[in-house]
């Protein structure tokens, strides 16, 4: 049973997300392949060969995590290209994507939009405002959330698109959802069993 939506630890537990270079698949363990957006300066053709074919792999359940970044990386035409390319083959594959996504919500929402994307989407770390949060929830997005948390976007969420994660923040699991779950009115264990649930709903659900 998998609850961590996103980490960059293997010993998480959880969906372990990786660049394409460093996938190096362990028995037991599920990933997401993709190119982070803080690197995309320099994306070689290599590195598109290695994420078209490890994207296939069995143990690969998701895409990601790709997305935009105003504060680091690429200038954004480059980076809006890339998601592109990741939001191609996350269709093609059938398989969700997990979306970094920083002062970018209404790009990341053109994007999907122009190309008409239709597999889960899932913005990860999610700390903003209801605000920004609100477009986002009304297209379909899962949230994911983590040690960093806006309370009032937690309860906009709805139940069935909230994910929790550990991110590269190096808590566990228990933790992230013990300091979520009271804002929502749940024990951590019950909060743990709704994510688990969504998560396996945003995974098996392709398009
Ligand atoms: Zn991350």
């Amino acid at each position: 049973m998998i609850i961590d939506a996103h980490t960059h630890y293997l010993n998480a537990g959880g969906i372990t997300s990786v660049e394409p270079a460093n996938f190096d698949p362990q028995p037991g363990h599920l990933y997401s392949v993709g190119i982070h957006p803080w690197h995309t300066q320099d994306v070689s053709n290599d590195t598109l060969q290695l994420l078209e074919q490890y994207a296939r792999h069995p143990q690969v359940v998701a895409i990601g995590e790709t997305g935009m970044d105003t504060l680091r990386g690429a200038p954004l035409d480059r980076q809006t290209e890339l998601f592109e390319h990741h939001l191609q083959l996350a269709g093609r594959l059938g398989k969700p994507v997990v979306i970094h996504c920083v002062r970018t919500s209404q790009q990341v929402l053109a994007a999907c939009r122009r190309l008409g994307v239709t597999v889960p989407r899932a913005i990860h770390g999610m700390r903003s405002n209801e605000r920004v949060a609100r477009p986002l929830i009304d297209a379909g997005f899962y949230l994911s959330f983590g040690p960093l948390f806006n309370p009032a976007t937690v309860l906009a969420t709805p139940r069935d698109r909230l994910l929790i994660e550990t991110d590269d923040s190096g808590q566990s699991i228990a933790q992230v959802a013990a300091a979520i779950a009271p804002t929502l009115g749940l024990t951590a264990p019950s909060l743990q069993a709704l994510a688990t649930a969504n998560l396996h709903h945003f995974l098996n659900c392709s398009s």
